[in-house]
């Protein structure tokens, strides 16, 4: 829900309202039957940190872990404001690095809220694992979550109920919660047993405790087999992934084995947005290579990593539940180069001992670069080339298209041919022409567009011995439609801020619908400082614009700064600290 993840201040407000006033009362009451003075608890997922400071206010001893950083600062100030520092620890973490943080049989009470819904089945078979290692032999697990109803008329209510706060989720935040529907045989074959269990809101959701089970001991499992690629590469298997881009189109994560992999083979990523992850299978069909799918709400890996679904304890995730490092001998792994602004390397080396690689910008390149890694050099821009551009006018207009019809079929049906004809003939000006029309802005150039049409409109009025705005209401349908089409366009066709950006930016909001905010809203341009850079290469290899280049053979400069639209790639990765946006 990262519109209220964009403002964490306003987040248990939000997450209230969403969750029908549940999350609340189910905070309140898990602390009130559980919590005792002198207890050590860990909170997983601990959000702006509720249910640790309540914890700690009647004597516990609490510890907040969240995969997100907003959310945490947000909760440290509240503990500050309540003087609870030395009762409450906060950790920025996900849910499989408990082992890391925490020694064995440290807590009294592990509590999870409305996380094991956003979770995938292995990562909840890995932190349950986890859990069981942290939790005292004695302890209590205490899980609230959304899981689907048993019974199958409150399964159809459900579904119904559920549906409005789908739509704002997906149209906010292209992310939503996915009931569980085997919470209760994942807990137990986890080792645990289940003390109790509490349903409320049509039996979707439940509260569950459970202690760790004596004699009934998990044994090693296996490795999980891997999945195989999917082999319909055909460009109608690809429709919805192409038109649907409105809403998540997510992929299944986890491993695939693509050809005959062994322990020498490459190890390769990638998001688990459908279109994405059907291009890498298929520029990869040829080569042995496994491709871990991270999930990221079915985002492509640009925006989920400029807007944090996509980050590094996702992969670390990822990397630990596929137990890649139990198939493979060397420590390497190849990260899709857009991927930069939202991957810490230093950090995934230490959590998991590989070495992140960057791989060429589009999948259509990477057997040449599994063939020589030298030719990333040559293929790590953005392309923003025409068929880019003609592809991006269908991904994003489609479905308003849909909607503009569905309304001129009801309201006015003689009108629908030539406002659809008008809708995709603009469209077409616009996301072709882009280069060509002046001025940066979109919406400059959808203003340039509407005065043009504007004088055609007002020509053939005069043509038609009309007076000249006697077709009023058909120029405020141009210029609407227009402005519509131009509102995120040099944010999609050129890699630049766009009015969608600057508008998000001023809501507090980093993502809304398929428009996601590079994180940075306009802070300048990039700035190095010589004296700290060693030349490594590595913002020559990640930044999609080109901005820097080689100079006297070896060092590497910022060459073109105005062409720097603040991805926060370069900075982010730079080993030295040279790089800033200034
Ligand atoms: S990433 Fe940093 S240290 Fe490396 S070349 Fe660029 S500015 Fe220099
Ligand atoms: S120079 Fe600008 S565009 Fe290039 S990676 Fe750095 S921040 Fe991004």
């Amino acid at each position: 829900m990262k519109i209220l993840e964009s403002r964490p201040s306003r987040y248990d407000l939000g997450i209230n309202i969403l969750s029908g006033g549940h999350a609340g009362k189910i905070r309140k009451q898990i602390v009130q039957t559980y919590v005792k003075p002198g207890m050590n608890i860990l909170d997983i997922g601990c959000g702006t940190g509720s249910l640790v400071i309540d914890a700690a206010k009647l004597g516990a001893n609490a510890i907040g872990i969240d995969i997100s950083k907003g959310m945490l600062v947000v909760a440290q100030k509240r503990i500050d404001r309540n003087a609870l520092k030395d009762k409450v620890t906060l950790h920025h973490a996900g849910v499989v690095e408990l082992d890391r943080l925490f020694e064995e049989n440290r807590f009294d009470l592990i509590v999870s809220t409305l996380v094991f819904s956003e979770l995938y089945a292995e990562e909840r078979a890995l932190a349950l694992s986890q859990i069981k290692k942290v939790l005292k032999s004695e302890g209590t697990l205490v899980i609230a979550t959304e899981v689907q109803p048993e019974k199958w008329l409150k399964r159809i209510i459900h579904v119904f109920a559920r549906l409005p706060l789908a739509i704002i989720t997906y149209l906010v935040a292209q992310a939503g919660t996915k009931a569980v529907g085997s919470i209760l045989s994942e807990i137990a074959a986890s080792g645990f047993y289940i003390m109790a269990d509490q349903r409320s809101f049509l039996d979707s959701f439940a509260i569950l405790s459970a202690k760790i089970s004596t004699g009934n001991e998990t044994t090693a499992k296996k490795l999980p087999l891997g999945m195989k690629p999917e082999d319909d590469f055909s460009i109608l298997g690809s429709i919805w992934d192409y038109i649907g881009r409105w809403f998540p189109n997510p992929s299944e994560p986890g491993l695939r084995i693509i050809g005959h992999p062994d322990r020498n083979s490459p190890v390769m990523l990638t998001s688990n947005f459908h279109l994405t992850v059907r291009r890498v299978e298929k520029a990869l069909r040829n080569e042995n290579v496994y491709l871990l799918v991270v999930p990221s709400n079915g985002i492509n890996v640009w925006c989920a990593s400029c807007g944090g679904e996509l980050n590094t304890h996702s992969v670390i995730t990822a990397i630990k539940t596929s137990r890649i490092n139990e198939r493979v001998d060397h420590r390497q792994i190849i990260l899709p180069q857009f991927s930069a602004p939202g991957i810490d390397r230093r950090v995934l080396m230490r959590e998991t001992g590989r070495v992140g690689r960057f791989g060429p910008a589009y999948a259509r390149n990477i057997p040449l670069f599994l063939d020589d890694q030298k030719t990333v050099f040559a293929n790590n821009r953005a392309d923003f080339s025409l068929i880019h551009r003609l592809e991006m006018l269908l991904a994003m207009n489609f479905v308003v298209w849909i909607a503009i019809a569905m309304v001129t079929l009801v309201i006015e049906n003689s009108t629908f041919v030539p406002l659809s004809l008008f809708f995709w003939i603009s469209g077409l000006i616009l996301y072709a022409g882009f280069p060509l029309i002046p001025g940066k802005s979109g919406w400059l150039k959808a203003v340039i567009l509407s005065v043009m049409e504007m004088i055609a409109i007002a020509i053939y009025c005069v043509i038609a011995s009309q007076p000249v705005f006697s077709q009023w209401k058909i120029m405020i349908i141009v210029t609407t439609i227009n402005l519509w089409l131009g509102f995120d366009l040099s944010g999609i066709v050129a890699g630049v801020t766009s009015e969608a950006e600057w508008l998000m930016h001023h809501l507090g909001m980093r993502s809304f619908g398929h428009i996601f905010s590079a994180g940075v809203f306009n802070p300048g341009k990039i700035e190095q400082n010589i004296a700290m850079c060693k030349n490594c290469r590595l913002c020559l290899l990640v930044c999609p614009k080109g901005v820097f280049d080689t100079v006297d053979k070896d060092k590497i400069r910022v060459q073109r700064q105005n062409e720097c639209f603040s991805c926060n790639a370069c900075v982010y990765q730079c080993p030295e600290d040279a790089l800033s946006l200034r």
